[in-house]
């Protein structure tokens, strides 16, 4: 077992009017694993949050614990730990995103116990977390803040582009997971003991594996433990990558954690690695690479991440359309430094932009964030797709395709030179449903009958007693719709 450094911390300062709040409490400064031990980490005291505060409020369900330092382990520690990652969360993109509420109101609810699972998933009703004994071990997901800070940024992301919940698109789908990996990352570079132990861990060099680039070590080991080739040798993912962009629709659904499969969370490793060398890349251009510009660097690609984000035309070549939108947004909002030279070197040597994307060239007027447009929308256009092969009960189901009008012309780098053909939204939407079927993942029940319910694709791992289907088929105004019902970040293989 690893040594857990105990500190003590003022990075959570009481606010205004909080004064009776400001009991310390201890969490995790990220994850209670450490490689491939379910134990380790650093333990961190803080004032105990506010969870009712602006911005981005979250209450946990049931009476909260009284705040006080409790030991890993109990019911007390899970509670502050939890809450002290919401908050850290909440502040972070809250401040980003002024304004801002959840897609379900003015509250993020939260289930610290939903129930038997190795998972963590948001419903749109709110963020549910799940416990496991493995190995003789009971793992807890919300005992790991860079699980408690993925999920939260299900929610964040929900709340900026709401379009993606239902967009027939796989890349759409990984970039949710990517954006939840790059919500850890980010919300634990907000404490000061984190920057300063990454520091040391890399020598300054942010581009190395590090407790910072391995996500939910304790996850990942528990998820080890039965399926050995399912998730990283040291962690459940790794922002340190070398995976290289390809066409989601032509790669396989399913495979170990060492290729790249059309899965949302192997697929967004793709995004997820290039997105931490451009960061790295930014942290190297500032003046000195102490703790300090650490901070200031992770505020700046959150700004420039969510610009982006809220600009982007969600279409098939989503990933691409995300990089030249954030370097613009660098390229603009960062004159003085050349961020979006960093960023660009980090897509390119991901496969995300080809090396020919040497001009990027907007094929609609950049606005301002006040204008309407398609990109606010909360819903993409719906599109007749035929499913007649799949002998499912229906021959035809109405989708939310990626068909926004594309800002910027760009795709993803081909394997050989060049650019990918950009992917129609029709083969975009077809290849998605059918990945949705491959991996069991789509519930028919609601519109299937006795004959077609054997078209079913189950799972003998699927738990009983909660369901993890990602999407299912919907009758909805005398139409048969697929409808997301949650964003499912367990592991059934
Ligand atoms: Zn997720």
């Amino acid at each position: 077992m690893l040594s857990q450094e105990k500190e003590v911390s003022e990075e959570v300062l009481p606010q205004k009017g909080e004064h009776l709040l400001s009991h310390q409490i201890s969490a995790w400064t990220q994850d209670p694993g450490s490689g491939n031990q379910p134990n380790g980490g650093q333990l961190i005291q803080l004032n105990a949050p506010k969870l009712s505060s602006k911005p981005l409020p979250t209450t946990i369900h049931g009476q909260a614990p009284s705040a006080k330092v409790y030991p890993p382990g109990t019911a007390g520690f899970r509670y502050w730990n939890t809450a002290s990652a919401l908050r850290r969360g909440s502040d972070y993109w809250g401040k980003l995103l002024p304004g801002i509420t959840w897609q379900m109101g003015k509250t993020l609810p939260i289930d610290l116990d939903f129930g038997v699972d190795l998972n963590a998933y948001y419903d749109r009703v709110g963020l549910k977390f799940f416990h496991a004994t493995v190995a003789g071990r009971t793992v807890f997901s919300c005992e790991s803040p860079d699980v408690v800070c993925h999920e939260q940024g299900h929610a964040v992301l929900d709340a900026i582009k709401p379009q993606l919940w239902d967009a027939a698109s796989i890349e759409a789908g990984a970039f949710h997971e990517s954006f939840g990996d790059i919500s850890s990352i980010l919300c634990a570079l907000q404490l000061q003991s984190l920057r300063i132990a990454v520091l040391g861990e890399t020598d300054g060099n942010l581009y190395r594996s590090s407790r910072l680039s391995r996500l939910a070590e304790q996850l990942g080991w528990a998820i080890r433990q039965d399926f050995p080739t399912a998730v990283d040798a040291d962690c459940l993912r790794n922002a340190v990558n070398s995976f290289f962009y390809r066409d989601p629709n032509t790669i396989p659904s399913s495979g170990p954690a060492n290729t790249l499969t059309s899965e949302p969370h192997s697929f967004s490793r793709v995004f997820t690695g290039a997105f931490f060398e451009g960061l790295a890349g930014m942290f190297k251009l500032r003046t000195d690479q102490d703790e300090e510009n650490l901070l200031q660097v992770s505020l700046d690609m959150g700004k420039i991440l969510v610009t982006a984000i809220r600009n982007a035309a969600v279409v098939p070549a989503f990933f691409s359309q995300i990089a030249v939108n954030m370097i613009q947004a660098a390229n603009l909002q960062f004159a003085s430094i050349n961020y979006g030279q960093a960023l660009r070197s980090a897509f390119v040597r991901h496969g995300i932009l080809s090396p020919a994307t040497t001009t990027i060239t907007a094929i609609t007027e950049p606005r301002s964030m006040a204008d309407g447009n398609e990109n606010d929308a909360t819903e993409l256009p719906k599109m007749n797709l035929s499913v007649k092969e799949y002998d499912l009960g229906v021959d035809e189901i109405v989708v939310h395709a990626a068909i926004a009008t594309s800002r910027f012309e760009v795709a993803g780098a081909a394997l050989s030179m060049g650019s990918l053909d950009m992917p129609s939204h029709e083969d975009t939407a077809k290849s998605f449903v059918e990945d949705l079927l491959r991996r069991g993942r789509l519930k028919i029940d609601s519109i299937t009958n006795k004959k077609n319910r054997g078209m079913a694709i189950t799972r003998p791992n699927a738990p009983d007693t909660h369901e993890t289907y990602t999407h299912e088929l919907r009758e909805e105004n005398g139409s048969v719709i697929l409808r997301r019902i949650r964003i499912d970040c367990g592991f059934t293989c």
